[in-house]
């Protein structure tokens, strides 16, 4: 299963994530965290990237198409796996086909959470990430038990430098400028679903599973 999931910040995507690598045993690509990653590391790219990130700006196209092409070509993707928030730009999109054609491999699905922009907001400021496994909850939409305190492992929750409200509608306004043209681009190729990303998350998930089983 070679999963392609996408949608606005906020739409939902690093939680039905954690579900879908789950249920279908395949890798996680988030460049999202990977680029966390490296901040955290306090790496060279990490540096870079953070001031993107912080700006509500997209790393470049150079960098990010770097590290998604070395994580794809890694032994454990060869059986499938689960990419989120990439690609998000036309650039990205034709390295992705680039780097699949080289690697043998045809996407089995593209899945694009829907949820407009008034919901969006609301969503992003008031997340939640676990610091030590990187679950991620809402405030009042998908709160823990204990606050500020992760379910599944008791670690510590946080909320990313790049959640507050100032930062969240720039990145709204990147993803409608350079990212929304990119469903056009995967509806031609015929293998587009839309999710309705309003509904709650374990709808939204089992939305997502049918349509994955209507084509595998
Ligand atoms: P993305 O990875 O697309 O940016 P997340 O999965 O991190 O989105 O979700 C953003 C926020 O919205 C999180 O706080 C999450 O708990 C919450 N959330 C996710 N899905 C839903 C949903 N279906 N309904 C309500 N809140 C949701
Ligand atoms: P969200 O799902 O809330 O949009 P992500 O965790 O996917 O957040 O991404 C966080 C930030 O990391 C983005 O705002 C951007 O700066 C950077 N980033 C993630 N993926 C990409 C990408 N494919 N291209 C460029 N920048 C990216
Ligand atoms: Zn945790």
């Amino acid at each position: 299963m070679y999963i392609l999931l996408m949608g606005p910040p906020g739409a939902g995507k690093g939680t039905q994530a954690e579900r879908l690598v789950e249920a279908y045993h395949i890798p996680h690509i988030s460049t999202g965290d990977m680029f966390r990653a490296a901040v955290k590391q306090g790496t060279e790219l990490g540096k870079e990237a953070k001031r993107y990130m912080d700006a509500g700006q997209l790393v470049p196209d150079a960098v990010t198409i770097g590290i998604v092409k070395d994580g794809l070509s890694k032994p454990e993707c060869k059986q499938g796996f689960l990419l989120d928030g990439f690609p998000r730009t036309s650039e990205q999109a034709v390295a992705l086909d680039a780097t699949l054609a080289e690697l043998g491999i045809a996407l089995t699905r593209v899945v694009n959470i829907v949820v407009p922009d008034s919901e969006l907001v609301a969503r992003v400021t008031g997340r939640r990430i676990c610091k030590a496994c990187g679950a991620t909850y809402h405030v009042s939409f998908n709160a823990s038990k204990v606050d500020g305190i992760c379910d599944k492992c008791g670690g510590t929750l946080y909320q990313r430098d790049d959640d507050r409200e100032e930062t969240v509608m720039k990145r709204l306004e990147v993803y409608h400028s350079q990212t929304k043209p990119l469903i056009d681009y995967y509806k031609t190729q015929g293998l587009y679903t839309e999710i309705d990303g309003l509904q709650a998350i374990d709808k939204v998930f089992d939305d997502i599973t049918a349509s994955l089983r209507s084509n595998v």
